[in-house]
């Protein structure tokens, strides 16, 4: 079972993500780890902006519904992933906004020197940060497969997927959004800023 307390801070990171364009049709999915063996996420097909607990469901770390006939997100193994390479990850957030998906589809996103870039922990502006772009598949497996020795490699702020969207994480969904707000801020000002170049 989901607990209430969690379902319902995913319920309002959907809220907060519709009210900013991030998550049209039905886009995006949320989740929260819920202990060592179970990941609270979205189910398939609801709009993230009007989500009800009815709406959030446990999966295993193999991305199976806890409950026979429930239908998780598409991209839950994309989650479940992250849960099982980092342990300190306590919730993923994944949208699509006009930004993400546009900047992804022009290959890797560097951000240089935006003094932003100190919400993921560094210490100074003074940087490029990369977030890498992976090609979007339709097979989840397959995309999972592909990303994991990269981030295992060398773990990033976040990933976009080209022309589709982007990831993020936190240690507690509150954290995850923050995350979430701080990604989105830079690919709006790197948007900005190759269109005014
Ligand atoms: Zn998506």
């Amino acid at each position: 079972m989901v607990p209430a307390e969690l379902a319902e801070a995913l319920a309002d990171a959907g809220r907060r993500m519709d009210a900013r364009n991030w998550v049209p049709g039905s886009a995006g999915n949320l989740s929260a780890r819920i202990n060592d063996g179970q990941i609270a996420i979205t189910r398939s097909g609801v709009h993230k902006g009007r989500l009800t607990q009815a709406d959030i469901i446990a999966v295993d770390y193999a991305g199976k519904a806890l409950t026979e006939g429930q239908k998780p997100s598409a991209e839950t193994l994309l989650h479940c992933q992250l849960y099982r390479l980092f342990p300190p990850i306590g919730a993923v957030l994944h949208g699509h906004s006009v930004a993400a998906t546009v900047l992804s589809m022009q290959g890797a996103i560097t951000f240089s020197n935006f003094e932003i870039l100190k919400a993921f922990g560094f210490t100074t502006h003074e940087l490029d940060v990369i977030l890498p772009v992976y090609e979007n598949d339709q097979d989840i497996a397959r995309l999972a497969a592909w990303i994991e020795p990269l981030i295992i490699r060398e773990p990033p702020i976040g990933y976009a997927i080209a022309g589709h969207g982007v990831y993020a994480w936190g240690a507690s969904v509150e954290h995850a959004f923050w995350r979430l707000e701080a990604l989105e801020f830079l690919l709006q000002c790197e948007l900005e800023r190759r269109r005014s170049k």
